[in-house]
Order: C-alpha cells, then structure tokens, then sequence
C-alpha cells in the first residue's frame, strides 16, 4: 500500500478512479524522513549501474541534453538506470531524502525540464530493450523514434511517432506524439496500450485501460507528472512505402496557401498527411507544403492542395521511398545534431483566412526585423478526432492544427522568445492553447490541459504526494 500526505486529496482522487492504484502497488514506500543526512553511498548500494555526481568526470557528458543551453544546468547526481530496479532506487533515495527528480530518455524538453539544476536526473536511456510480439512492440522507456522505426521495420511494422530521430518514445508520448502517421493512426499516446511506471510516492504499476484507469489516463498526454516510466507498449500498424513532395509557392501566397491547405485537408483520404511551414528568409517570408502520401499517390495529393490554394508552386519535388528511408527523409537524416531552438506553441480550433493572415502578418514582422524564425502547422484532424477531448489528457480533439513558433540558433534568445511570446498576444483569442511537448517558460498548466487540467492535477498530487517529479509544467 503507498499512504497518501493529504486525505482529502486522496478522497477526491478515489472518487475519480484512481484508487486502484493503491492495490496494484508492489513496493512499500519507504518512509519520508528528512532528518537523515544526504548519504549518496546508500543509493550506491541500491544501484546496479553507475551514479554520477559534480565531481565524477562523466558527470558533464552525463547531464547533456539536445540543446547545449542546457549544458550550465547542474543537477545534483545523474542515475544512469539500466533496470527499472534502478529506477525504483533511485526515487526511493530522492522521496526519503525529499529530492527533486527530473525523468530524463531522449533530452529533447525545450526547457532543459529533463536535467535540471538541483534535481536527481534518473535517465532511462540504459532501458532500451525492443521487443515485437504479434502487433504489440514493447519499447524500454529509453527507446528513440529512430531506433525503434528502425527495429519495427525489419518486420515491416510501425508507429505513429514524430519526426526527429533521438526524442524518446517516452516524452513523446508523455505529451501525446505528433507525427506523419497522426491524420491515420492517431498520436503516439493514442496507440500506447499499457505501461509500466515506478510511482514517486511509492511502488511501482502496470497501467492500462483495464488496469489503473486513472494513471494510464494521464501517461497518454499528461506529461511527466505521474511517474518514471520503464517501459511502454505500443499497438503497431504495417509500415508502407511513401511519397514525399515538397512543394514551394511564391511569397505573397503564404496566407491563401495556408487557408487553401486548411480547407483541402480534411477533405482528403486520412493516409495523407501534410504541414505548412512559412520563416523568414533573408529578409522576405517563404512558404512550403510538405506532403506524404502512400507511394504513388504524391501527384494527385499535390494537386488536390494547388487547386484549393489556387496558386501555382514555384517548385515541386517528388520521391518515392521506403517507410524509414522516408522516415529519414522527413527528419533530415537518421541523426541530427544538437542544437538550440527557442520554442513554442499555439493549438489553432479554426485555420480561416484571418487566422492565417494573422500567421503570415507574424512571421514577416519578424522577417522586416532582420531576424530568423518559423512556424509549422500541423493537422489535427483525421483520427486524432476519433478520441474524445477528455478520453485521456491530450485534450486537443476538436482543433485545426498546432503552430509551433521556432526559432534555430538564435542570435538572441531573449529576442526570440519574445518574438513567440508576442505571437501568442496578436493570437489572442484565436490560440485555444498550447501544445505540452512544445513546453515553453511563462506557460501555465491550463494553456496545456484545458478542461483536463483539474482532473490531470489531482492525479498527480495524488500519485507524487511529496512534489518530487519536475516536468517544466507547474500542475
Ligand atoms: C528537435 C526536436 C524535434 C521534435 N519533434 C517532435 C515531433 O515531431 N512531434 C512531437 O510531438 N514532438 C516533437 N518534439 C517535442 C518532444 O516530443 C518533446 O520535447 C518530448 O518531451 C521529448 O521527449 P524526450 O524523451 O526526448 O525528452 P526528455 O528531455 O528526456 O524528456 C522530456 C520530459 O518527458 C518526461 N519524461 C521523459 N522520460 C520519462 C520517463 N521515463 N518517465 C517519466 N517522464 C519522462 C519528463 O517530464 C521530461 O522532462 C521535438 C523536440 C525537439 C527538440
């Protein structure tokens, strides 16, 4: 059994479902004494793999993220887990001692959320085991996009997954999982069908639809507020060969290309996905459609959006390629290096012409400032919508798309970040909120969660009664 700091919140908690978490714990909790002394020799003792502190010379290439902004953070002790046992030590050490503890599998958190200063960063990267049996993969929590498209298509299966290849199928499905596949198959979270997590107050469980409702409930979209996950297990879809087409339009189509593209894709077969990407580009705005299709099918898809955009491109490419040679294709390559990227997001309910004049009228002010930065909108239709907002904490089930404002290697960051927090003012009304994977600095939980946001935060004050988990959202 895991006791519980707060009755009432435990109350509220079992009248919404999650009371069953308790029966399915396997570990005690261990006490939450603050009076013993910081003693990382007992952790040593409990770990079957390597504990890192300040002073260890792995420590710096240890806490390293994606984004080297992060690389002046300091946490207090990186646990390299190679087991989930060593995950339990490790957050047994940090609720006996009240540490904080930051999850760490990909390092892709835009706000460095992942290895924080102060923090007891558990990284999962050592679980990595991929094991397909019948359509089901299970993934170690440590598991990358890449690795595991690449395991899967030896058996020419798949997942619906993003598009960068070292985010970890962890965070990414934390947050909910946009990629390529989500206009048919949905978001990562949504083809998740159980989990196992090691609890912050305690025990450890296997969650599911059947089992721990509740807890399963918030890994589908919730963040990382409600436990260290171990390992994952995913329904897969047969992996197919792709077109990829690019597709250029002149500058001053940006705004009727966007709302033409609005219009044409929930019009279109749900195997077609495509995004919008309109940045600066010395010192005008350029605007590019990305399509994938099934193979053979990129012409007519192309010439689906050109007719409801009305607008001739520039240029077209076209390639056929099989699934994770596209998959490659659309990331860039099947690794891309570190870098900086300041970021945000918006969740978009209708894409009209005034909305994208507003999109386009962003992006040039940024462009006539002399500075760089882009948006992509990506579609939430298709199957995202066959899921009810409040089926899980991923709420966005009835919008058009996200915008996602970034900003690459930024001469200043202050500049850009300011650039995405304004787009968030001139947006007003028209952003419904924001995307949890696109975490930025200044965004409060509700912009994330909207009506799930309650629901989503009593779960997580009753599964982490002591606050230890830092996710870079504040629930
Ligand atoms: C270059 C780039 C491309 C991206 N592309 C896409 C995309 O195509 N689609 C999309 O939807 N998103 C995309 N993202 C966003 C990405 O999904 C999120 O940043 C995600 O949180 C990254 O997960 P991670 O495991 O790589 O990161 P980490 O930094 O390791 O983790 C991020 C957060 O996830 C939680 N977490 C991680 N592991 C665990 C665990 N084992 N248990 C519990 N909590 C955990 C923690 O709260 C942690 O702070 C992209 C990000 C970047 C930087």
């Amino acid at each position: 059994m895991i006791s519980n700091d707060g009755g009432p919140v435990r109350r509220r908690a079992l009248l919404r479902g999650v009371g069953a978490l308790t029966a399915a714990t396997t570990l005690t909790r261990s006490g939450t004494s603050t009076a013993a002394p910081l003693d990382w020799g007992v952790l040593r003792k409990r770990l079957q793999t390597k504990l890192l502190l300040p002073a260890d010379g792995e420590y710096a290439s240890a806490k390293q993220l994606f984004d080297p902004q992060f690389d002046t953070d300091s946490p207090l002790a990186v646990v390299r887990a190679t087991t989930a046992n060593d995950v339990a030590a490790a957050v047994a050490f940090a609720r006996d001692n009240r540490l904080p503890l930051a999850a760490r599998a990909g390092g892709h958190s835009y706000v460095g959320a992942s290895a924080t200063t102060g923090t007891v960063v558990v990284d999962v990267r050592g679980l990595d085991d991929i094991t397909l049996t019948g359509d089901l993969v299970t993934v170690g929590a440590g598991a990358t996009i890449r690795t595991v498209l690449a395991e899967l298509a030896e058996s020419g299966r798949s997942l619906p997954v993003g598009s960068c290849p070292s985010v970890g199928l962890a965070g990414l499905t934390l947050g909910g999982g946009l990629g390529v596949d989500s206009r048919r198959y949905g978001l990562t979270c949504d083809a998740l069908e159980s989990a196992d997590v090691v609890l912050p107050g305690g025990g450890t469980a296997h969650a599911s639809a059947d089992q721990l409702p509740g807890l399963f409930w918030a890994l589908r979209g919730g963040g990382g507020s409600a436990g260290i996950l171990t390992s994952l297990t995913f329904r897969t879809h047969a992996a197919q060969d792709r077109d990829i087409v690019r597709l250029r339009f002149p500058t001053e189509a940006a705004a009727r290309v966007l709302t033409g593209w609005a219009r044409w894709l929930p019009t279109a077969d749900r195997s077609v996905w495509s995004n919008v990407e309109i940045g600066t580009a010395a010192g005008t705005v350029e605007c590019s459609v990305l399509m994938v299709t099934p193979a053979g099918q990129g012409a007519a898809a192309a010439a689906g959006l050109t007719a409801a955009a009305a607008t001739t491109p520039a240029s077209v490419t076209r390639r056929t390629l099989g699934h994770l040679a596209a998959a490659d294709d659309i990331a860039g390559g099947s690794t891309i290096p570190r870098s900086t990227k300041i970021a945000g997001s918006d969740i978009v309910r209708e894409l009209d012409a005034a909305v994208a004049g507003t999109i386009v009228d962003i992006v040039t002010a940024r462009s006539r400032s002399g500075a760089t930065g882009y948006v992509l909108v990506d579609p939430l239709d298709g199957a995202v919508r066959d899921i009810r907002a409040d089926a899980c904490a991923f709420p966005w089930r009835a919008h058009a798309a996200t915008l996602q404002w970034i900003v690459d290697e930024p001469d200043s960051p202050e500049d850009a970040r300011a650039w995405i927090t304004g787009a968030h003012r001139t947006l007003g009304a028209a952003s419904a909120g924001a995307y949890a994977n696109y975490t930025e600095p200044g965004v409060t939980a509700d912009r994330y969660y909207v009506g799930n946001v309650a629901r989503l935060r009593t779960l997580a004050r009753f599964i982490d009664p002591n606050r230890l988990l830092r996710t870079g959202i504040t629930l």
